[in-house]
């Protein structure tokens, strides 16, 4: 059985239009950014690596906290994760990685072939990279510090990876066997409830029919809604338990 809390480093204000996809009301939301660690396993697994302090500037992220901060305020060297599993490589989930020096990163082929590939180079993506952490992609490859993943891959008993698409190529969500059963961290699957349970997409796309189908991917693998972690939504404070600032327990 794991453990499992999410770790919330930064946040942004927008609109609903600005964010949902066709979506009318200017209705203003708040992104709150987060990384999440898995507790209970051969040792402790992060997903996701966050950003550093000069991307929350050049971003206009308030309330920064380093990613790298919060996993020591629950007790975990940054030098101990030894293990990250990386939803995608949007610049807010993959521009950290230098922060946990240790680490084996797990990405999808497709995600990789994405932002290595012709279509990234366009500005309605670029806009999400950070050529510079991109670039060390492969530099940690020929360290051995990347592992490429393909579909659905179990990384410890009761903890396993989905490959779901949709948001980017090769977005893949986690499940993880709790105490409160099975947990899914949705990443950018799910940014705010909203998409999960209304079935509302968000602008940012590479294929919509994957990012509908990943919502019944969720559902079917949490079972019951309680048990869906969502990837950016500040509701995750209120429907889990806050232990200390910054610091969510999931399960
Ligand atoms: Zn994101």
């Amino acid at each position: 059985m794991y453990e499992v809390y999410a770790l919330k480093y930064g946040e942004r204000d927008t609109t609903a239009c600005q964010f949902f996809y066709r979506e009318p009301s200017h209705e203003p939301i708040t992104l709150h950014f987060y990384v999440w660690l898995i507790l209970g396993g051969p040792y402790p697994v992060l997903v996701d690596t966050g950003f550093r302090e000069e991307d929350a500037a050049q971003r206009g992220i308030r309330d920064y906290v380093s990613p790298a901060t919060l996993v020591a305020r629950v007790g975990i060297e940054p030098d101990a994760i030894r293990l990250a599993l990386i939803s995608h490589l949007h610049w807010d989930h993959w521009a950290g990685h230098g922060l946990f020096p240790a680490a084996e990163f797990w990405i999808q082929r497709d995600e990789i072939a994405f932002w290595t590939g012709p279509a990234a180079r366009h500005d309605v993506y670029k806009q999400l990279a950070h050529p510079v952490a991109l670039g060390s992609l492969v530099t940690l490859n020929y360290g051995n510090r990347i592992r490429v993943v393909e579909g659905e891959s179990q990384v410890f008993p009761g903890l396993r990876v989905h490959w779901v698409g949709g948001h980017t190529a090769g977005l893949q969500i986690v499940s993880v066997e709790t105490a409160s059963g099975r947990i899914v961290l949705t990443s950018d699957a799910s940014h705010f409830y909203r998409n999960v349970e209304r079935r509302q997409p968000v602008q940012i796309i590479t294929d919509l029919p994957e990012m509908l189908a990943a919502f019944d991917t969720i559902h079917t693998l949490a079972g019951d809604p309680g048990r869906i972690v969502a990837g950016h939504d500040p509701e995750v404070a209120v429907r889990f338990k806050p232990v200390e600032p910054g610091v969510i327990r999931i399960a």
